[in-house]
């Protein structure tokens, strides 16, 4: 009826226009900051849990405007991902991050691995292994100082494929991670398969550790981990309490701001200093 379609009129007019509109302001201030080049890595370590000693750091993106400051990702990540600007902004993480590592190791200050974070629409690029051996040459930094985080929706989209290049990128000496395992759908029998060195619990099962349940979930999880014999990192602690129940359940690395918020270049080059002193 004339009454529907108006109503449907206004909802258009109301909330589907408004996030269409507010999706392409995105896409255009992405477009603008890839031009002025207003994307950065920052970086936050990754400890032994057992040494309090670093063992490497995750690169987090960071996209600052001088005119609206810092913007999350949480904002602009979904929709780069959609329009396909998250090529180019993980072009640009992955040289900054090699240029910034490879820095800190030629001044002894660090010997381990970054992890960098993939897209699906990056690990699905038929010439990623080329791009990133490229860039490893441009920059001179060893394959071996380089992890790659990857989710469990972009590895099922196609398991078959996403072996395939897991193999390629492995025989190069790069490690690869399973990012914020538990939150995606993947069946272990996938899982096993996949020639994976690290598992990283979401930070949500981390946070429900105060519960027993919560605890069940994460010893769990830990226990599948390393009958696959693979390394886990807890991501998101923040209390001395969940360091202390990850320790019991055998978990090998955190991050979290329990040690250190993600920091800038030049901070994180102030902590690595720091930790070689200790
Ligand atoms: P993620 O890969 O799960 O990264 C961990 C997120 O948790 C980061 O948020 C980090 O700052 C935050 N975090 C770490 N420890 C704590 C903690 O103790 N407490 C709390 N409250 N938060 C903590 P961030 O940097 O905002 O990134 C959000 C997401 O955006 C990332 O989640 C990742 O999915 C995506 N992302 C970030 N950088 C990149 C990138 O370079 N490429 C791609 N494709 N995605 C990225
Ligand atoms: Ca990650
Ligand atoms: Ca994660
Ligand atoms: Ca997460």
């Amino acid at each position: 009826a004339k009454h529907e379609g108006a109503n449907r009129y206004l909802f258009f007019n109301d909330s589907m226009n408004k996030l269409a509109v507010k999706r392409l302001q995105v896409e255009n201030l992405i477009r603008h900051g890839l031009k002025e080049d207003y994307f950065t890595v920052f970086y936050q370590p990754k400890m032994d849990i057992v040494t309090g000693q670093l063992v490497g750091m995750e690169a987090l993106v960071r996209f600052i405007t001088p005119k609206k400051g810092l913007i999350s990702p949480a904002s602009f990540i979904p929709v780069a991902e959609e329009t396909g600007q998250i090529l180019e902004i993980g072009e640009v993480v992955l040289q900054k991050t090699c240029e910034d590592v490879k820095r800190w190791i030629d001044m002894g200050l660090f010997h381990g691995r970054v992890a960098v974070n993939l897209s699906a629409k990056q690990f699905m690029l038929p010439f990623l292994c080329e791009q990133i051996d490229d860039i490893l040459q441009r920059s001179e930094l060893p394959s071996y100082h380089l992890e790659l985080e990857i989710t469990e929706g972009t590895v099922m989209q196609s398991p078959t494929l996403a072996i395939d290049t897991m193999k390629k990128l492995r025989a190069r000496g790069i490690h690869l991670a399973m990012d914020d395992f538990g939150t995606g759908y993947s069946s272990l029998a996938y899982l096993k398969q996949f020639p994976l060195n690290t598992l990283k619990i979401d930070k949500a099962f981390i946070d429900d550790m105060n519960t027993a349940r919560g605890r069940n979930m994460v010893d769990t999880i830990v226990t599948i981990a390393h009958n696959l014999n693979l390394t886990v990192v807890a991501e998101g602690v923040e209390h001395a309490e969940q360091l202390q129940q990850l320790k019991q359940l055998r978990c090998e690395i955190i991050q979290g701001y329990f040690y250190s918020k993600p920091l800038s270049a030049h901070d994180f080059g102030l902590f690595l200093k720091q930790q070689k002193q200790q």
